[in-house]
């Protein structure tokens, strides 16, 4: 497999014979305005440019989209995205949703799919604890399976939880991509993964190797990549957990 970090949670993933789309937050830089009660007010979204272009982006087979959020798919998205392409979506509602932005080949993830012998299964997580998770609402992974590859987990919009936990234990998988920018309101815990909960992760799947995505694209993101790699670094961990830049492609 071949996994390209493109901006935020956007990946172009190539796996076994099929290429997909993950989490399509396609707009030009600084579209949109902050999001609301949260830190650097200062700043619009995105905070950076795409790395290549679009037309380069959107050569897949499939898309998922994990979930609804403005940062995982956009009105950019939804504009340059042919009509009819495949799009997996994590429950019937976001289907319905995304359908009635004029895509008719959606399919919910709720029983898994298959893409000729790829078999792929939705996971659970938490986008966040308490009030702040809650207005959240749901998220999902997803993970992809197939005989001549080795097992992968996108982990999607979720904090370090038992759900991740369970994915690990459940798929044994020996790539795993996580969102790890901490994002956060003024109030409450972060709503995606701190440099503690990647760390977290790396203890429960220390034979993995972890790929931290989410980065530096949007404003309420607090944790840097220099920190992170800092981190990484002080624990000695800087080949089982990856940090790539916008663009930069790992193979499997
Ligand atoms: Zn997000």
């Amino acid at each position: 497999m071949n996994i390209r970090q493109i901006r935020n949670a956007t990946l172009v993933i190539q796996y076994a014979d099929r290429k997909f789309l993950i989490d399509p937050f396609l707009a030009e830089k600084g579209t949109f305005p902050p999001f609301p009660n949260t830190p650097n007010q200062e700043l619009s979204n995105p905070l950076v440019s795409l790395p290549t272009s679009i037309e380069e982006i959107i050569q897949v087979d499939a898309v998922f989209v994990t979930h609804l959020h403005l940062d995982h798919f956009d009105d950019t998205a939804k504009s340059v995205l042919p009509k009819e392409i495949k799009i997996y979506a994590q429950n019937e509602k976001d289907a319905e949703a995304i359908k009635k932005e004029g895509f008719y080949n959606v399919e919910a993830l709720t029983n898994g799919a298959s893409i000729g012998s790829i078999c792929i299964t939705r996971t659970n997580g938490k986008h966040g604890t308490g009030e702040i998770g809650m207005r959240m609402g749901e998220v999902c992974g997803v993970v992809f399976k197939h005989p001549n590859e080795k097992t992968l987990y996108i982990a999607g919009d979720t904090i370090w939880c038992s759900d991740v936990q369970d994915a690990i234990k459940t798929h044994t998988p020996e790539v795993i991509v996580v969102n790890g920018g901490a994002a956060q309101f003024l109030q409450g815990d972060p709503i995606i993964m701190t440099k503690e909960d990647i760390y977290e992760t790396y203890m429960h799947a220390q034979h993995s190797t972890i790929i931290v995505s989410h980065m530096e694209s949007v404003n309420h993101c607090l944790l840097t990549r220099k920190e992170l790699k800092a981190f990484i670094a002080e624990k000695e961990l800087s080949g089982n957990i990856l940090v790539p830049d916008d663009g930069q492609t790992y193979l499997f």
